[in-house]
């Protein structure tokens, strides 16, 4: 797609997005997906690595209130909010993530610590925290996470005794919030880097009224997030469950690896049959080390956004 020595790529989540003459409301979210974009450039254009890349768009949509990650994140059925996050290496194979976390103002960062900080992939709740914060990851009080517009989508899901896609939810929840750009979305990032590495990243507050201790496809590694040098670099979004149980990011670098399919080929082929098939819907980014970038959703919407353009 690009002739860039470097490419970067992010998502604010799949689902039921208005389009057309109503995008308008989206002006906020397409103004943090930019701040994102330039944030994450900044450090590749510095000749820094493709995982700092990641980890750093990443952050930046888990301090904006108005995604479903870090600070914006939804609420469990308990009242409470559990962040998971991951990041990989393609490099390296390595990678970092967390689950259930409730105290950690940017999952990325933490699951990043546990890359690059100790032998193993993923960590969980108290364990989690008590490795991030020995670490230097900043710690918030719980009620940092506590946004209005994710409590009412709360109250509605509860109502309707469903347990939501974010989008989705707050897409039939709160058309009035939707308009001033107040709901939405759990995020990832991919990039390619000077040196020709890739790496993937994915941050989300998970579903909205999910039960305590649900944890989704983010932060498993092959799920919601996989990079590997020799294939693509994923992030995904999307009912978690369904890339679980298809190891749907990781499928998609499979295609790639081993049939030698095209990131989009690959990308279709999962995206748009294997995951509606398995009774899913979602999106994913995908990048090659060539920089052909694929961003493929079978959702209404996806928010999602490369260097230099931004959409929805
Ligand atoms: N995949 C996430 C999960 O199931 C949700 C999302 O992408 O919005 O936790």
């Amino acid at each position: 797609m690009s002739a860039a020595p470097f490419v970067l790529a992010v998502h604010g989540g799949a689902g039921a997005l208005a389009r057309g003459p109503r995008s308008r409301r989206h002006g906020a979210h397409r103004a943090a997906l930019a701040a994102a974009l330039r944030a994450g450039r900044a450090v590749l254009a510095g000749g820094g690595s493709a995982v700092d890349a990641v980890i750093t768009g990443v952050a930046a949509l888990e301090d904006s209130p108005l995604f479903n990650a870090g600070h914006g994140s939804v609420f469990t059925a308990a009242g409470t909010h559990e962040l998971d996050a991951a990041v990989m290496d393609g490099a390296t194979g390595r990678a970092g993530s967390i689950a259930a976390v409730t105290r950690i103002r940017n999952p990325v960062v933490a699951a990043a610590l546990v890359m690059r900080h100790s032998p193993w992939v993923m960590l969980c709740s108290a364990g989690a925290e008590r490795f991030a914060a020995d670490h230097g990851a900043q710690m918030v009080d719980p009620a940092y996470f506590f946004t209005r517009a994710r409590y009412e989508q709360l109250e509605h899901a509860r109502q309707r005794q469903s347990v939501e896609l974010d989008h989705d939810g707050a897409a039939r929840a709160q058309p009035r919030d939707a308009e001033d750009g107040t709901v939405y979305g759990t995020v990832g990032a991919v990039a390619l880097d000077a040196a020709g590495n890739l790496a993937a990243a994915t941050s989300t507050g998970g579903l909205t009224n999910k039960p305590l201790g649900r944890v989704g496809d983010s932060p498993i590694i092959g799920a919601g997030t996989y990079a590997e040098n020799a294939s693509v670099a994923v992030s995904a979004t999307g009912v978690g469950e369904v890339f679980m149980r298809l190891v749907a990011a990781h499928d998609i670098a499979a295609l790639v690896r081993y049939q030698g399919r095209s990131a989009r080929d690959a990308a279709k082929e999962v995206i748009l049959r294997r995951v509606p098939r398995a009774g899913g819907r979602g999106g994913a980014i995908v990048l090659d080390r060539r920089g052909n970038l694929a961003m493929v959703f079978s959702t209404e919407g996806m928010y999602r956004g490369a260097m230099p353009e931004v959409d929805v």
